[in-house]
């Protein structure tokens, strides 16, 4: 297929590289051009303006940041709808908000433009390996014509509904995340006041009940005070601020979310761009 590709940051540069991998054409374009090199050394073509993406091929996929960033890209001056005919399809596949996710795939419509919301989880590496999950909202047959590429970028891939689902379904996954991490973090944080050998205590908790995928990456990150991102803190933050908005609007009080929210807010003013390992820096970790 010929696939546009916004957005290359930590996620969207190694998934754009996967789709090239697997053949597809893939032209890409990134704000801060710079970022678009390891793509285009991978084999992309690199777009000019965010009109001449839309251009480049059926399918225009965008990982970017957040809810403003994505409404920017689609409908700032000279966007991605600017340039889009009727018949193409817009895949995003950041995580932003499901209200305006609906919206936003109402005014595409209004142009004959289809849209996916198909954010993603796995992390970096998962987007490396292409292994991620994916959760897809949109109509059935716009994700079956979507499916070969998706399959070139993830492993389980999923059809949840309607526009907004894939994005509701993440506020689901971010929830269980966050507050795996603030489990991990106050976890290890015990291990180092207590003075055990935290290399010890990572390899057999992780291997008992208390594994999960948070402790098996980020735990080691933890012991080496390796505070590199692979999702920042600020983007956990946001993803919580979303997942926190659908469970308001629901009418639903969740404590450990409420608290897990206030937390990631506080790490966001000092370690906003650490990995999200970094909160348990928040916790005291280097006291
Ligand atoms: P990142 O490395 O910070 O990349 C963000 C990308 O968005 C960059 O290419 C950035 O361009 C672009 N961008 C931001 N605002 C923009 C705007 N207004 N106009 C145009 N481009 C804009 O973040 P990431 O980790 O790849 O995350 C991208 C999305 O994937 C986020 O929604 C995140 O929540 C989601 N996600 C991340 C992970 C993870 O583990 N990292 C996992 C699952 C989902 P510049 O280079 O010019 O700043």
């Amino acid at each position: 297929m010929k696939v546009g590709f916004v957005g290359m940051g930590i996620m969207g540069s190694p998934m754009s590289q996967n789709l090239l991998k697997a053949g597809h054409e893939v032209t890409v374009w990134n704000r801060t051009a710079a970022r678009c090199e390891a793509a285009e050394a991978a084999g992309a073509s690199v777009a000019a303006s965010l009109s001449e993406i839309a251009r480049a091929g059926e399918i225009i996929f965008i990982c970017v940041s957040d809810t403003p960033d994505v409404e920017q890209v689609l409908f700032g001056e000279n966007g991605l709808a600017s340039g889009l005919s009727a018949g193409q399809i817009v895949v995003d596949m950041s995580t932003i908000s499901p209200e305006a996710t609906e919206k936003f795939a109402g005014k595409l419509a209004a142009q004959g433009v289809e849209m996916l919301d198909a954010p993603v989880s796995g992390g970096e590496a998962g987007a490396i390996g292409a292994t991620l999950a994916i959760m897809c909202g949109g109509k059935e047959g716009v994700f079956e014509q979507v499916k070969p590429a998706f399959e070139a970028m993830g492993k389980n891939i999923v059809y949840c509904g309607a526009n907004g689902n894939g994005q509701r379904v993440k506020a689901v996954n971010q929830v269980i995340c966050a507050l795996n991490i603030l489990a991990c973090s106050e976890g290890m944080l015990l291990a180092k006041r207590a003075g055990l050998d935290l290399e010890t205590v990572h390899k057999v908790v992780s291997s008992g009940a208390a594994g999960s995928w948070m402790l098996t990456n980020l735990g080691p990150k933890m012991v080496a005070d390796d505070w590199a991102p692979g999702f920042m803190v600020k983007l956990q933050a946001k993803d919580l601020r979303i997942a926190l908005n659908s469970i308001h609007s629901l009418g639903e009080n969740f404590e450990g979310t409420e608290l897990t929210t206030r937390l990631f807010n506080e790490a966001e003013q000092d370690y906003g761009d650490d990995g999200t390992q970094a909160l348990v820096r928040l916790l005291g970790w280097e006291k």
